[in-house]
C-alpha cells in the first residue's frame, strides 16, 4: 500500500512546536519579527507575502511587510535590507521574488546577515551547510528532509537520488541528505539516461522544474518519492472544459502505485515549507544577542 506523505499535518505538527517555542520566546523578552520585503507588484509575490503573513500571525510571530516600488533604485533597496539588518526587534529578513529588472535579488540578499536570514539563501548559510556547520537551512530542501524523514527516519547509507541542482533546492537537498549519512546522486539536465539514476534510487527527490518529468518508467517498485516541483497547468477535465491545476515534476496517478510512500503535488512539500521559515524565525529570533 503507498503511503502518502501529507504535509499539511507535517506542518500542522511543526507550527504547533513553533508556536510553544514562540511563547517561551517572548517570556525571555525575544519576540521573533520576520520582515518580508516585496518590491513592485508581482502578483504571485503578492499572494504569499499576505499567506505567509497569516502563518507567521497564526503562530505569534510579528510579520512586517515592506513595500517597496517597482521604481526603487538599487541603492534605496540596498539601504533598506541594511536597516532591517541593523534592527534588533527584526529576527528574520526574507526577500520576495521575483525582484523588478534593474535589482539584482542575489545582491539584496548578499546584505542579510546570516544569523538573519531565515530563507537560508546567502552564501554564508549555504557555505556553512556545505561545511556541515549549523546553519538556517534553505526552506524548502528542509521542508523536502521534513517529508523524507516522516516516512523514513534514519537515511543512513541508504541511495537518495536527487533530480535537480539549483543553489536554492537541489544543492542544499544534496548536502542535507549527506549530512544524515545518505549515498547521494545528484542528477540535472546533463546527466545521461536521468532513469538509470532513478531507478536505483531507494529515495527519489524531485526539484527539476519541469512539470511531470519522472514517471513510471523512472521508478522501481517501493521507492519513497518526495515532489519539490509546483506548476499551475491548464488541463482539460472530464467534462471537457478547461480547468487551472496544481501539478508536480512527478506524474502522481503514474509513480503513486509503484511507490512506498509519495509526497502529493499540492499538499505535500509546499505547506512544509512555510512551516519552516516560521521555524527558521523562532531559530533565529532565539539566537540574537
Ligand atoms: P530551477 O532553478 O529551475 O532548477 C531546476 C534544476 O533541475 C536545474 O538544476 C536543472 O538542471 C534541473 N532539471 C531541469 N530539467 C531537468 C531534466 N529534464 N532532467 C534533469 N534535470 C533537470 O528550479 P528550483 O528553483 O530548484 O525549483 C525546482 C522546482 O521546485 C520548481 O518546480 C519550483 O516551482 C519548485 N519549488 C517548490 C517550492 C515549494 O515550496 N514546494 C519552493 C521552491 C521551488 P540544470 O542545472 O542542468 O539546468
Amino acid at each position: 500500500m503507498t503511503r502518502l506523505i501529507d504535509g499539511k499535518s507535517i506542518a500542522a505538527t511543526i507550527k504547533q512546536r513553533v508556536a510553544d517555542e514562540v511563547a517561551q520566546l517572548k517570556k525571555r523578552g525575544r519576540a521573533p519579527c520576520l520582515a518580508a520585503v516585496m518590491i513592485g507588484d508581482d502578483p504571485a509575490a503578492a499572494s504569499y507575502a499576505r499567506s505567509q503573513a497569516r502563518h507567521a500571525e497564526a503562530v505569534g510571530i510579528e510579520h512586517r511587510l515592506i513595500e517597496l516600488p517597482a521604481r526603487t533604485s538599487p541603492e534605496q533597496a540596498a539601504a533598506r535590507m541594511d536597516e532591517l539588518a541593523a534592527n534588533p526587534a527584526v529576527s528574520g529578513i526574507m526577500l520576495h521574488l521575483p525582484v523588478p529588472g534593474p535589482l539584482d535579488a542575489f545582491a539584496l540578499q548578499q546584505r542579510i546577515p546570516a544569523h538573519k536570514d531565515v530563507e537560508g539563501v546567502s552564501p554564508a548559510n549555504l557555505g556553512l551547510l556545505a561545511l556541515g556547520r549549523e546553519a538556517l537551512a534553505p526552506c524548502t530542501a528542509a521542508a523536502a528532509m521534513e517529508c523524507l524523514r516522516a516516512v523514513t527516519p534514519d537515511l543512513t547509507g541508504r541511495n537518495a537520488v536527487v533530480v535537480g541542482r539549483s543553489a536554492i533546492v537541489g544543492k542544499p537537498l544534496a548536502m542535507l541528505l549527506l549530512a544524515a549519512n545518505a549515498t547521494v546522486t545528484q542528477c540535472h539536465t546533463r546527466t545521461r539516461n536521468l532513469a538509470d539514476h532513478t531507478r536505483a534510487a531507494e529515495m527519489l527527490l524531485v526539484a527539476a522544474g519541469a512539470a511531470g518529468l519522472i514517471g513510471a518508467e523512472h521508478v522501481v517498485p517501493g521507492t519513497v518519492v518526495i515532489d519539490v516541483g509546483t506548476h499551475r497547468v491548464t488541463v482539460i477535465d472530464a467534462n471537457g472544459l478547461e480547468v487551472t491545476r496544481t501539478v508536480g515534476d512527478v506524474r502522481f496517478d503514474e509513480v503513486a502505485p509503484l511507490a512506498a510512500a509519495i509526497t502529493p503535488v499540492p499538499g505535500g512539500v509546499g505547506p512544509v515549507t512555510v512551516a519552516m521559515l516560521l521555524q527558521n524565525t523562532i531559530r533565529a529570533a532565539a539566537r540574537q544577542k
